[in-house]
């Protein structure tokens, strides 16, 4: 079981990313939004709806159990809490998951078009292209399970007119593989104003992924 106190430093590590993430742009104003799991007790913490990041504190953290319960927490929980937690449901190696929306990797969202693993990183952290979900209102569980099988065993999606989600084994390879993602985006779309760029070798990939 999880002591309290253990659970108010998941809501530190909660609050904490949901600060780096907007600090470095992925999430303008209130959008997005992150969760975690608690390995112990299986609890889920999650950001509250459309709440200013700049002012979130460990207070405005809820915790909500597989089933969407809201266990703990005054705040509406993100109105994405569903998607969260779909992923919990099905990717049992998700410990956190960050929903946002960084304008290069929407350009490819607006696109439809998957971001190549032009960089290394890309391969390591999404475990290669990052597919593009057909677009669909999100919010549900239904829309979870779909960006899931779009997904596969990858650790990122583009939701297609609508952001991008990553997963990760922690709260911070969730955020990082966002950040992977984003640069890639942009190195891309660098790259296709010069031509047309060199894709890693095939061959490589297994050595790399994971
Ligand atoms: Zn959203």
């Amino acid at each position: 079981m999880t002591s309290s106190r253990d659970l108010a430093g998941l809501k530190q590590e909660l609050v904490d990313g949901a600060a780096l993430v907007a600090s470095i742009g992925l999430v303008p104003l209130t959008q997005g939004n992150l969760s975690l799991r608690d390995p112990d007790s299986g609890l889920i913490l999650m950001t509250p709806h459309d709440y200013p990041y700049d002012q979130l504190t460990t207070d405005d953290v809820l915790a909500l159990d597989l089933a969407g319960e809201v266990i703990a927490g005054e705040r509406e929980p993100s109105h994405e809490s569903q998607v969260h937690l779909a992923v919990y449901e099905r990717r049992p190696d998700a410990l956190g998951i960050v929903h946002a929306e960084p304008i290069y990797t929407n350009l490819f969202g607006v696109l439809h078009k998957p971001i190549a693993p032009l960089h290394v990183g890309t391969l390591i952290d999404v475990g290669g292209e990052v597919p593009v979900m057909p677009f669909a209102p999100s919010g549900s569980r239904q829309f979870g399970y779909d960006m899931l099988d779009v997904m596969g065993d990858r650790n990122a999606v583009i939701w297609a007119n609508h952001g991008m989600l990553a997963l990760g084994g922690t709260l911070a390879k969730a955020i990082h593989c966002t950040v992977m993602v984003e640069i890639s985006a942009q190195l891309y779309h660098m790259a296709l104003q010069h031509g047309e760029p060199h894709q890693i070798p095939e061959r490589y990939h297994d050595l790399l992924v994971g």
